[in-house]
């Protein structure tokens, strides 16, 4: 058997979030050791340009912004891994963690950044203008500014759908939003405010059933009502994808509190501290609400700060 690592700081995840509280740890002379997870850079290298992160003025990529983030990581010598945790015992004072070749690291803080995913429906067509950055996003607040003036579909019912239907109204012409039941799973208020839209078409019992496109970019929607059967053809430059995000926090579940969806649950509102001290959380596996790279990166910072003061006040 491998010997046990022992490191100060362990960072499971490398969005912003897990990047910024690298950045932060490393500084702090906590010789932080992270890793990347399945999708090195998170859900970011999934989308296109990312103009709201305040610092680029023409804006990123997201895939750059991710470059630029692991190499400020690695400036300050952080201990950038490719590979995944796959299991966590926090049962005890030590933090013990097993990588997936089988590697045991004993931490004495571990700051969890490892995400949610959004849900996608499997569609071949919706997958190849996701990747191609062709017209399929999961973040109407990411992506809608690129459709202004345009005209969008949006799958989903529940409060997320809402509110991405309702942002894309403001900047689109017209936004069809595909309901697969004959009602909302959204909140009454928030359902209400949807349907109270005047260029939010609501089409019910419809699903989709393909994404249309000339190869390179998405121009409408194959929809199929099934009640009927009846197929129809939508007109749109863009699809978005609001059928709910999974966090990706099934391994720690034996010891940290997750609500009832699965995210982590804050000890401290207004920290980054989980139920298990020496165990903090940054990013969009605590945040159902905003899920913004900004926001991930901010308590990246909080969750460094609250490891490094956790160490101070255990003498070390
Ligand atoms: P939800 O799980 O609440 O809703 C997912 C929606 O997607 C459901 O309407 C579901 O349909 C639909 N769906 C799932 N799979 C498919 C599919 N294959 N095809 C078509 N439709 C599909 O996820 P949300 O992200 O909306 O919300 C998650 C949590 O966050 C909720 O607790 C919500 O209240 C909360 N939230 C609160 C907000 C606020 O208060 N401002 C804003 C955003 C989220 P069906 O109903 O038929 O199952």
């Amino acid at each position: 058997m491998s010997e046990v690592e022992k490191v100060k700081c362990l960072i499971i995840g490398s969005g912003p979030a897990g990047y910024t509280a690298a950045i932060y740890a490393a500084r702090a002379d906590m010789s932080p050791v992270l890793y990347q997870g399945m999708q090195p850079g998170g859900q970011l290298t999934t989308t296109n340009e990312v103009e709201n992160f305040p610092g680029y003025p023409e804006g990123v990529t997201g895939p750059d912004m991710m470059v630029q983030l692991e190499a400020q990581a690695k400036r300050f010598e952080t201990d950038i891994r490719f590979g995944f945790i796959d299991k966590v015992d926090f049962s005890g004072d030590v933090h013990k963690c097993w990588a997936e070749d089988g590697k045991e690291i004993h931490a004495d803080t571990v700051i969890i950044s490892t995400g949610a995913s959004a849900k996608y429906l499997g569609l071949e067509s919706e997958q190849l203008y996701l990747k191609n950055g062709g017209g399929v996003s999961a973040c109407a607040v990411c992506d809608g500014f690129f459709y202004r003036g345009q005209e969008t579909v949006i799958v989903g019912a529940g409060d997320s759908a809402c509110e991405e239907a309702h942002y894309l109204s403001k900047l689109c012409t017209k936004v069809t939003m595909l309901v697969r039941r004959d009602e909302f799973r959204a909140s009454k208020i928030m359902a209400d405010r949807v349907k109270n839209t005047e260029n939010i078409e609501i089409l019910f019992n419809t699903e989709t059933d393909e994404v249309l496109g000339d190869g390179q970019v998405v121009t409408g929607v194959r929809a199929k009502n099934n009640k009927t059967g009846e197929l129809i053809e939508i007109p749109c430059t863009g699809f978005f994808v609001a059928i709910g995000h999974k966090p990706n926090t099934d391994i720690f579940k034996d010891y940290i509190n997750l609500d009832e969806t699965g995210y982590i649950e804050y000890e401290e509102p207004g920290t980054s501290k989980t139920n298990v001290p020496g165990v903090f959380v940054a990013g969009d596996a605590a945040d159902k609400t905003y899920r913004q790279a900004v926001t991930a990166a901010g308590t990246g910072c909080m969750a460094a700060l609250d490891a490094e003061r956790y160490l101070a006040a255990k003498g070390h």
